[in-house]
């Protein structure tokens, strides 16, 4: 038979994948296992959300919509991001897609050429390394320490371009790190940025978990010249508890790069669901208090979590200011055997941890930093506890 598509038999399936299948067959074998994998909030979307949408469903309204989406929605978008973010894109510069992912894939699709490089500071979401791979282009990865609390930074970015780059990704607050930039970092990151005419990916979708009072600044708001290069990517799932709903979107200051996502998404997506999409409207337009009170929830939990981390031998980890993982340092545990098998990496611990620890991590081999493993603080209080107590029982008796 005919060989496959070269670029697309290298993506590989997600890293987490291993652990995560263990994870459900010993599950399904009955075994007491935990899991700190999935990164979406356990609360509930809210009713009058849900109730947006069977209403839209009643109202007949379950017909194709502009592949970029319906007008109300992208002016309920531009309204939230003037509210929230005080930066002004206007409705026809949105595009609404299947989730944030989507938004991101599309994004990709615009500005990549084959060879072209997107910039993608590590630690980083697996996802951003294979978009740009299936988009054809190369991700340029940069590294950065704890030292410097996982933020690039201006010098960094400055050598890291080429002619060919085309990009840089500032996912802000950051999966696994936690950490949020802040509005003169981000001010000499643009700066650079504009020297050398590059878009700036910016994924903000945890702006809205924010954590001590810290406020959040989108890139985008630090001027005009700097909002022309954004392509701002946002969505519901995670402020929301909507991650099931598949609604995200993308904000361009360039609105060629608005129209080339849209014309794609027109041929290998159409639209999101009319009913998700009136859901969507109501999410950021209706009643905002269901966002501060998982943020709150979430600040709790990240609390207990840092402090238990932080007061175990063996492991460590910053205290992240967003978002809703804590990336725990595995270092000191390199080249130690536990639970038989020798750690060389978090793809050993995280299985070990498994296996004989009955707890389900991520491992951050795939996104970019071999020596952590994510833990989501996106699950109950309860969880939480039992999965720190096996941690701590773990390194103690590892079997
Ligand atoms: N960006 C980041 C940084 C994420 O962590 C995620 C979800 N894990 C996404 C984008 C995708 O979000 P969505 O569910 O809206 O596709």
């Amino acid at each position: 038979m005919k060989e496959l598509s070269r670029i697309h038999s290298a993506v590989q399936a997600s890293a987490t994948l291993a652990v995560n299948s263990k994870f459900k067959q010993m599950k399904a074998e009955g075994i007491p296992v935990v899991g700190f994998g999935a990164g979406e909030p356990d609360f509930d979307t809210p009713d009058h959300i849900k109730d947006a949408a069977i209403r839209a469903i009643r109202e007949g309204k379950t017909k194709y919509t502009p592949t970029s989406g319906t007008i109300p929605l992208r002016k309920a978008i531009s309204f939230r991001m003037k509210e929230d973010l005080d930066i002004d894109f206007e409705y026809d510069s949105i595009v609404v897609s299947n989730g944030a992912k989507a938004c991101l894939y599309a994004a990709m699709m615009a500005l990549l050429d084959p060879g072209d490089e997107i910039i993608l500071p590590a630690p980083y979401w697996v996802s951003y390394a294979e978009m740009i791979r299936m988009c054809g282009g190369v991700p340029v990865i940069v590294n950065t320490t704890e030292a410097q609390s996982f933020k690039i930074t201006p010098r960094q970015l400055e050598d890291a371009v080429t002619d060919r780059t085309k990009a840089i990704i500032i996912n802000n607050p950051s999966n696994p790190t936690g950490m949020i930039y802040n509005a003169a970092e981000l001010r000499a990151l643009a700066d650079v940025c504009l020297k050398n005419d590059l878009y700036i990916i910016a994924d903000e979708i945890y702006y809205r978990l924010c954590y001590d009072g810290k406020t959040f600044t989108s890139i985008a708001s630090l001027g005009e010249d700097v909002r022309e290069h954004c392509i701002v990517i946002n969505g519901v799932s995670k402020s929301y508890s909507m991650t099931g709903w598949r609604c995200g979107f993308a904000a361009c200051g360039d609105k060629r790069v608005t129209t080339v996502m849209a014309n794609c998404l027109s041929h290998a997506m159409g639209c999101i669901g009319a009913m998700n999409q009136e859901a969507m409207q109501e999410a950021l337009l209706g009643p905002q208090d269901s966002v501060d009170e998982m943020r709150k929830v979430f600040e709790e939990r990240r609390d207990y979590i840092v402090e238990r981390m932080n007061s175990i031998e063996g492991v460590s980890c910053l205290k992240p200011d967003g978002a809703f993982y804590a990336m725990m340092n595995i270092e000191k545990l390199i080249g130690r055997d536990l639970g038989g098998r020798t750690i060389r990496d978090a793809d050993d611990f995280s299985m070990a941890f498994l296996e004989k620890g009955l707890v389900a991590v991520v491992s951050c081999c795939a996104f970019g930093a071999p020596n952590y493993v994510r833990w989501t603080y996106a699950t109950s209080m309860e969880t939480i506890r039992e999965g720190l107590d096996r941690l701590e029982k773990f390194l103690k008796d590892p079997g």
